[in-house]
């Protein structure tokens, strides 16, 4: 028996592509089911100014697979150098659709980000004017908080001060983690969003640490406690809109990842969707899965939604996904949920 199920085509609204022969690997991973993404820039160097962010766009135009129905939404990185006027240029010519904030060291490649938010005011109060959102890695980065409190913190001491001083900016909590987060969002008006990955909906802390540490589930917010993991999952099934999909999928080269100090992120771009369809049921929420992953970010984005479709189809046998994405450089291990997935994209 079959069962199926056609939504709008889906997009990725945090995604990282990387460079060169990483980008070349991965690339059609996400080209494959998702219409568009939005683009991490923390390359080395970032993705700061306007011609960056062009330049990078081309090469990955020049990396997609022939006839991919795809596009890249681009962001630039913020700094507490970054040009108020060359953001608002290439947010008005199009190329542009969101500012990213790293707190300086709270992920990879994050060195250039903001240590003294005065710094950013005038960017923040130019991106509240013309409307262009601030997604944010939502973690502190300070020594002496634990890191499965960080993403908390920063709440209370970035974010809502941030709000609070820029009325009308756009904000996405960007891979949110925690029930708190998702009751910030909550309890706060349309001009905040809030995205959630594959993974964190799957895996809490004990998936990383029992039973023998797991480098493939280490990522960046790391997954929390398991009363986080149902938090999350009520809330991207729930229907509201101001949760969506960004699958933080993150590639790094197994050699990377399985090292004394192991790079954070999973790779989730190759099978997520089938392992949104495995979730979303469980839950009795299939009817909300094309909201999540194909309606509510363009609505927050103020962008329409895909005209093209995608369906998914479940199966007595299980999915066979691949184990890696090889690249020139080496493989690449794509996120196992350790159970079997009966989904799979109709192709
Ligand atoms: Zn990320």
């Amino acid at each position: 028996m079959t069962q199926s199920l056609t939504i709008a085509r889906p997009d990725d609204w945090h995604l990282h592509l990387r460079d060169g022969a990483m980008l070349a690997a991965v690339l059609p991973e996400t080209a494959r089911d998702f219409g568009r993404a939005i683009i991490m820039p923390n390359l080395v160097p970032p993705v700061v100014t306007g011609a960056q962010a062009a330049a990078y766009r081309e090469r990955i135009l020049a990396a997609l697979p022939e006839g991919a129905d795809f596009a890249p939404l681009m962001t630039l990185y913020l700094t507490e150098d970054t040009d108020p006027d060359d953001v608002a240029a290439a947010h008005a010519s199009g190329l542009v659709k969101a500012v990213k904030l790293y707190p300086a060291g709270a992920t990879t490649n994050s060195a250039s980000g903001v240590s003294n938010f005065e710094n950013v005011r005038a960017v923040l109060e130019r991106m509240a004017e013309i409307g262009l959102p601030l997604c944010t890695h939502g973690e502190v980065t300070d020594h002496d908080i634990d890191i499965f409190d960080r993403e908390a913190v920063f709440i209370d001491r970035v974010l809502d001060p941030i709000r609070r001083a820029t009325p009308g900016l756009r904000v996405v909590m960007e891979h949110i983690t925690t029930a708190n987060a998702a009751d910030y969002v909550r309890s706060q008006d349309a001009n905040l969003g809030a995205t959630i990955t594959t993974h964190h909906l799957i895996i809490n802390r004990n998936h990383i640490l029992v039973g023998g540490i797991k480098p493939h589930y280490y990522c960046l917010p790391v997954a929390k406690r398991e009363e986080h993991r149902v938090a999350l999952r009520a809330a991207a099934t729930s229907g509201d809109a101001r949760f969506f999909l960004g699958t933080d999928s993150a590639p790094h080269l197994d050699g990377d990842k399985l090292a004394p100090c192991g790079c954070a992120g999973c790779f989730t771009a190759t099978n997520t969707m089938p392992l949104l369809a495995h979730v979303f049921e469980e839950d009795g929420a299939l009817d909300k899965l094309e909201g999540f992953a194909s309606l509510n970010g363009p609505a927050f984005y103020r962008l329409p939604v895909n005209a093209a479709k995608l369906t998914l189809q479940k199966s007595e046998a299980a999915t066979q996904f691949p184990e890696k994405i090889d690249t020139e450089n080496g493989p690449v291990t794509v996120f196992d949920p350790g159970y079997p997935i009966h989904w799979s994209v109709a192709r």
